[in-house]
């Protein structure tokens, strides 16, 4: 069977970024807590796990030590706590999710109301939100946010009748475009202004379009990643709009030769928290078909 790989997959910057400083730290990371997972991949939670690194859910669950802030970012409260409780702070957000907070504060301080296009129980998202004082609503359908707007409007608690919407970093262009087109129609016409400000990262638009690309060379697609990785459900997903069998796998045993059967050319594409190593070993696996 021959493989074409997409010219964009795996790691992100970000990602690359947060587990090179865990490489720094060497062989041996007990002590160190990292707040929410790392990365949705469990090849990469399992090696830390190893390494003696743990996983808390919240500041308050952490025994002391040193707490990593992920690529995912924090929230300020989040961040004041750990300092209030003297742990050794280690930030590796991605530049680029800092970006979004940066701009869902500056609007929520200029009186927006602040949307953010996304996954209200993500990391990254409970983070941005919490750079708006816990304000920023979050929805990833209009029509089911519109009612909720309406009715913050006419509590009188905050007049939301400005709106700016910023996205999760790691969302899908098109239907971030769906979501402001439905918002834009679904809206009263009382709400004067919308601010739409596309916060998708560039490594993430640039996996998108590879794999739209890729689909059109291959008649069957395997995507590579945690089955958790929104990012790489994402790249799935579109594989599939563009008529493709596809197949979501984690590992490489999830590979079943009889998917290849009839098929000439696979692709392999793969997600932002997907290693190198395994996608290598998915290519080396479906090349023997
Ligand atoms: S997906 Fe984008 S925003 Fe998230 S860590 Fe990677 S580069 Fe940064």
């Amino acid at each position: 069977m021959q493989v074409k790989k997409a010219r964009e997959l795996g790691f992100c910057f970000g990602v690359k970024k947060t587990l090179k400083l865990f490489d720094d730290m060497g062989a041996d990371s007990s002590g160190v807590h990292t707040l929410g997972t790392l990365v949705h991949n469990p090849q990469v939670v399992k090696s830390l796990q190893a390494r003696g690194v743990g996983v808390a859910q919240d500041v308050a669950s952490v025994p002391g030590g040193t707490l990593t802030i992920t690529a995912h970012g924090a929230s300020p409260t989040s961040i004041a706590e750990a300092q209030r409780r003297g742990l050794r702070l280690v930030d590796t957000t991605c530049p680029l999710v800092t970006k979004v907070q940066k701009i869902a504060q500056d609007l929520h301080n200029q009186g927006y109301q602040v949307v953010v296009f996304g996954d209200h129980k993500h990391q990254e998202v409970r983070g941005i939100v919490g750079w708006t004082d816990d304000t920023a609503l979050v929805s990833a359908d209009a029509e089911e946010l519109v009612p909720r707007l309406i009715a913050l409007s006419r509590s009188g608690k905050r007049v939301p009748k400005r709106l700016a919407v910023v996205s999760q970093t790691t969302q899908p262009a098109e239907r971030f475009k769906k979501f402001i087109a439905d918002l834009f129609s679904h809206l009263p016409d009382d709400f004067r202004e919308v601010q739409v400000h596309n916060t998708i990262c560039d490594p993430t638009l640039d996996r998108q379009s590879a794999v739209i690309d890729l689909a059109q060379e291959v008649d069957i697609m395997i995507v590579v990643g945690g089955h958790d990785s929104a990012n790489t459900r994402h790249l799935a997903e579109l594989s599939e709009e563009e008529g493709l069998e596809t197949y979501h796998v984690e590992w490489p045993d999830e590979l079943r030769p009889e998917w290849f059967e009839g098929h000439m050319v696979a692709g392999v594409t793969a997600g932002a928290s997907t290693p190198d190593d395994v996608i290598e070993e998915v290519v080396r696996r479906i090349e023997m078909y």
